[in-house]
């Protein structure tokens, strides 16, 4: 089974998830080959300062906690590599991977390729995200909004929990709903519709975020669907919460996803997969918690995972 060329852990994706994982099976001498996508670091790196990760009593900024872990991978003997997976073989072993015209063999494969934030699309948007105005993560960046008047746009469980959230810091949270019901559950609906801080914007779609030439938030301009009438939201903040789109491409099939398009763990263990050896970790396989801390524990678990599987079937 065994040939030179056939590795014995492959872990894609280097957010928190991915670069535990390297630290683990790098420092349990594995060897362990990293394949880098599109948003080197993951989503923690489209956050300026991350406030609340262990460890870091004065807060660290995003990209350099991302970098941190990096460098400590690479310290154990890591490798990484710039590289997309097209395609993936896991019908036999060694598992197979193809990436452009390279093919990478491997014993055990770690998957953690985050989430991406689905987001409106409405012109000021992508200019203003990160650390000008438009977040997709109240528990990362709610802080920055003391005293100041946000939105939160959507309906969900997450909006609800978000804007609950946000009343902790903000003056004023506008929950704009592009229906005149909510979608979360009963109890979150109602802790959000009743909060004394939280003001419903039923029936209203985002148009368009103020605020481009200048480099900040001014405003968020709002149509309602029923009068078809334009108003602005004097906000400082907007938290874009309408849900996240897992990143699973060419991994699903063969790996199992559920009904909301995660990855789906095997039951009894958040990190084993249908595919033997095959591993999941982070936002691609976790809707409920995604957070730097909790991804970053799936990518220990997943490395551990992946080293109890070499020792038993030869590593
Ligand atoms: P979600 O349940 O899919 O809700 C997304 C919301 O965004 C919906 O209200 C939807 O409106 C709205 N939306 C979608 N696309 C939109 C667009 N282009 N423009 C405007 N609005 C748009 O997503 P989620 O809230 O992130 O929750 C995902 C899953 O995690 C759910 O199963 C949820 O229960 C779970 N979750 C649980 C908790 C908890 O239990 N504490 C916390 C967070 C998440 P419509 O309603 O009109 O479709």
């Amino acid at each position: 089974m065994s040939s030179p060329n056939v590795e014995n852990v492959v872990i894609i994706g280097t957010g928190c998830a991915g670069l535990t994982a390297a630290i683990y099976t790098a420092r349990a001498g594995l060897n362990p080959l990293v394949l880098e996508g599109p948003l080197p670091g993951g989503q923690l790196t489209t956050t300026s300062e991350v406030e609340n990760f262990p460890g870091f009593p004065h807060g660290v900024d995003g990209f350099q906690l991302t970098q941190n872990m990096r460098e400590q991978a690479t310290r154990f003997g890591t490798r990484f590599e710039q590289v997309l997976v097209d395609r993936v073989d896991f019908s036999a072993m060694p598992r197979r991977l193809f990436c452009g015209d390279r093919v990478i063999e491997a014993k055990t494969v770690i998957v953690a390729t985050g989430a991406s934030p689905r987001m409106t699309g409405i012109p000021g948007e992508k200019e203003l995200y990160g650390g000008k105005g438009v977040t997709t993560c109240a528990t990362c960046d709610g802080a920055f909004y003391r005293k100041m008047e946000v939105a939160v746009l959507g309906g969900g469980d997450s909006a609800a929990e978000e804007a609950l959230f946000l009343t902790r810091f903000a003056s004023k949270v506008y929950l704009v709903h592009r229906r005149d019901a909510l979608r979360a559950s009963r109890i979150m609906a109602d802790r959000a519709t009743s909060h004394e801080k939280i003001q419903m914007v039923w029936d209203t779609v985002p148009v368009e975020v103020l605020g481009v030439p200048e480099g900040a938030v001014k405003g968020l301009r709002v149509r309602n669907v029923k009068t078809n009438a334009e108003s602005v939201l004097p906000v400082r903040g907007i938290f874009v919460a309408i849900g996240h789109v897992p990143n699973t491409g060419p991994f699903a099939p063969p790996l199992e996803v559920d009904a909301g398009g995660y990855f789906k763990p095997q039951p009894g263990s958040q990190v084993r997969t249908n595919v033997p050896g095959v591993y999941v970790a982070g936002d691609c396989s976790d809707h409920v918690y995604r957070q730097a801390i909790t991804a970053a524990g799936m990518g220990c678990a997943s490395a551990i995972e992946a080293e109890r599987w070499l020792a038993e079937h030869g590593g």
